[in-house]
């Protein structure tokens, strides 16, 4: 297996490895670029195959956390974990507090939090070997879940992309497709049918169905139907890799705003989106609004000589998203270049700009 010519490599910083015998402990922590701060990400358990894509996930996720933290104007880096495992059969405590040790001999390098496979609790059990743990802001609404804030800062996104496309701010009677109502979906389509929107809905679990359609009165459909729907908007909340060369041939809307990381199967069907007149909203654009909230939860703490997290720095915050869409959307229409493409240009010249100097922010450390 190759490392520095790894095809997930991209001029990451550092990637280490890590085996403790006595819990099973098998991990890695990849930190792409910490110019703007200390690289911030969550950690991943996963029963993956084999090493390899055990590499392959945790490079290619630790570079979306630069330019998505990048986007989102915060003074972090981007990092990811991965624990090789699953997280159902094989986690214990052991395990994790191995896992908080490995992220302490990084010194701050990499900040972790909750991500596929870890929970909120199982971050206070890391927190007992390391400081650099986000995530774990129990006085807050929902205990340092950042759903609510990716859901809101989805919301965000998605009312500048309505109104770059069709030039109005109100989303009364418009027609959305939700894919996926879980924790971020569920509440993206709770936001939805407060302003007034139309809501078709879709998940693998009958039971989330069941609670849009009877709490928002949101139309079920089948999962296959929801890319052949007449419907304006279609907001991916479940998985990656959903706008492809198939599902877009299908679709019929006129914008895409979602969730869901890698939304886009391969970088060229952004350009396939272009010509077929779909405005994307990036995906690490438009689902910023978690990582702005675990940063205030870590950077806010008092034990970081913080005033605590305040919940409406954070909102005002995530509010950014709409003006960041709003400038990627112009860019691109401007210079007749994909959203994705502006997104990633201002992204890298926000965190490889030479006066975005090696600042690690202590406060945020
Ligand atoms: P979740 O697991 O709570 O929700 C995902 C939902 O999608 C589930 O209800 C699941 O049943 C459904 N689903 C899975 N496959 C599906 C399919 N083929 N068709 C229809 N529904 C399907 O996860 P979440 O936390 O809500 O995250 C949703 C997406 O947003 C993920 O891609 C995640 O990576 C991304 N994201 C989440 C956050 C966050 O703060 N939770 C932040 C950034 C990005």
């Amino acid at each position: 297996m190759s490392i520095f010519s790894h095809s997930a490599y991209d001029k990451h910083e550092q990637v280490a490895f890590y085996q403790d015998a006595k819990s099973g402990l098998k991990a890695i922590i990849a930190v792409h670029n910490t110019n703007l701060g200390p690289s911030l990400g969550g950690c991943r358990m996963w029963p993956y195959a084999d090493d390899g894509e055990a590499l392959n996930d945790v490079l290619r996720l630790s570079r979306g956390m630069t330019y998505k933290s990048a986007m989102a104007g915060l003074k972090l880096g981007g990092g990811k974990s991965v624990i090789i495992g699953d997280p159902r059969k094989d986690k214990t405590p052991e395990l994790l507090r191995a896992m908080g040790e490995f992220i302490n001999t990084l010194g701050g390098r990499y900040i972790t939090a909750e991500d596929s496979g870890t929970s909120v609790e199982d971050m206070h059990i890391i927190g007992e070997r390391t400081e650099f743990v986000s995530g774990l802001n129990e006085s807050s609404e929902h205990g340092g879940d950042p759903s609510p804030s990716t859901a809101y800062g989805v919301f965000v996104g998605l009312k500048a992309a309505v109104e770059h496309r069709w030039g109005r701010t109100d989303l009364s009677g418009l027609k959305v497709s939700v894919q996926g109502v879980g924790n971020v979906g569920f509440r993206l389509a709770k936001l939805l049918e407060e302003a007034g929107a139309e809501l078709f809905v879709t998940d693998i679990f009958q039971d989330n169905i069941d609670r849009a359609v009877n709490q928002l009165g949101a139309t079920a459909v089948g999962a296959e139907e929801i890319f052949d729907l007449d419907v304006d908007l279609f907001a991916p909340c479940a998985m990656g890799a959903i706008l492809n060369d198939d599902t877009i041939s299908r679709l019929k809307v006129g914008a895409i705003a979602g969730a869901a990381n890698n939304q886009l199967a391969e970088e060229r069907h952004a350009e396939v989106l272009r010509e077929k007149g779909m405005l994307y909203a990036p995906d690490y654009v438009i689902n910023a609004g978690g990582i702005i909230d675990v940063y205030y939860q870590q950077q806010g703490s008092p034990e970081r000589g913080g005033d605590g997290y305040d919940p409406a720095q954070v909102k005002a915050h995530i509010e950014t998203i709409g003006t960041t869409m709003q400038e990627v959307f112009q860019r691109a229409e401007e210079s007749g270049e994909t959203t994705a493409h502006v997104a990633d240009r201002v992204a890298e010249e926000r965190f490889g700009h030479e006066d975005a100097l090696k600042k690690t922010d202590s406060a945020a450390a």
